[in-house]
């Protein structure tokens, strides 16, 4: 069966999503042309706060690990979750709890470069992709996003204020091997995992790239030097 593309369909998809129509000829090129733009746009973004969603965290993520492996250049992963935030709905509700989600989506935006890639990848969890991020300078970016929330008050209910913190983990991608973003994504969610256990509202990253390189990643780096071998 063919897939066609229903502008009407389109159009409503749009409207519901509170974006603006294409504006020029309905049907004519240009129009057409921004309408794909605007559902690619639409596909890509997490309605509740705006940011890359996990599909495009995804993609933006399998693009980095084949820039690192090509370049050397070095790229930093971080993981994000908000810190004790049942607390927040239960005291307060599930409104002021998207509140404070959108709240600290703004925060991540606002430290970070805009060449970097925020996603929100679930309920309260964010990732941010940071290409070209010398290994040196990436805790001092980490504690630079954790400072930025946790001095920023989110207006709730009846002119009440909340503060809230993120625990942070991150991981370099390795640079002289090619490894898959599941792997990558596991060792910056292992730090995560261990700054919450540390008491939350703390940083932690992979010490050192080389020294935790995963039996799976050996592997893949051996196959390399096996189909250079062969080539
Ligand atoms: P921790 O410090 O260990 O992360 O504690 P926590 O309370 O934040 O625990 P956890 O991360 O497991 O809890 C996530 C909660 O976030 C569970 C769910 O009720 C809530 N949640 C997930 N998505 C949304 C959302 O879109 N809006 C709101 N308001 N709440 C959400
Ligand atoms: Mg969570
Ligand atoms: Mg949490």
């Amino acid at each position: 069966m063919q897939a066609t593309l229903r502008p009407e369909q389109a159009l409503q998809l749009l409207r519901q999503s509170g974006r603006a129509e294409p504006v020029g000829e309905p049907g004519s090129a240009a129009w057409l042309q921004e309408l794909i733009d605007a559902l690619v746009e639409l596909s890509s973004r997490d309605a509740l706060t705006g940011l890359a969603n996990r599909r495009a965290f995804e993609l933006s993520l399998a693009r980095e690990i084949d820039r690192v492996a090509r370049s050397g250049e070095p790229a930093l992963l971080l993981a994000l979750d908000i810190d004790h935030f049942k607390r927040v709905n239960d005291s307060w509700g599930h409104i002021a709890g998207d509140a404070v989600i959108k709240a600290v989506a703004a925060a991540l935006i606002d430290s970070v470069r805009p060449m970097d890639l925020v996603a929100r990848i679930g309920g309260e969890e964010f990732a941010i992709i940071l290409p070209n991020c010398a290994s040196a300078f990436g805790l001092a970016v980490a504690e630079r996003v954790r400072r930025r929330v946790e001095s920023m008050p989110v207006a709730v209910a009846q002119g009440q204020e909340l503060q809230v913190t993120v625990s942070i983990g991150g991981a370099f991608a390795p640079q002289w091997v090619r490894s898959t973003p599941a792997l990558w994504v596991e060792r910056a969610d292992q730090q995560l995992y261990r700054a919450k256990s540390a008491g939350r509202n703390v940083v932690l990253l992979e010490p050192s790239a080389v020294s935790v390189v995963s039996n799976e990643e050996r592997r893949a780096l051996f196959e390399t030097f096996q189909n250079q071998d062969t080539e």
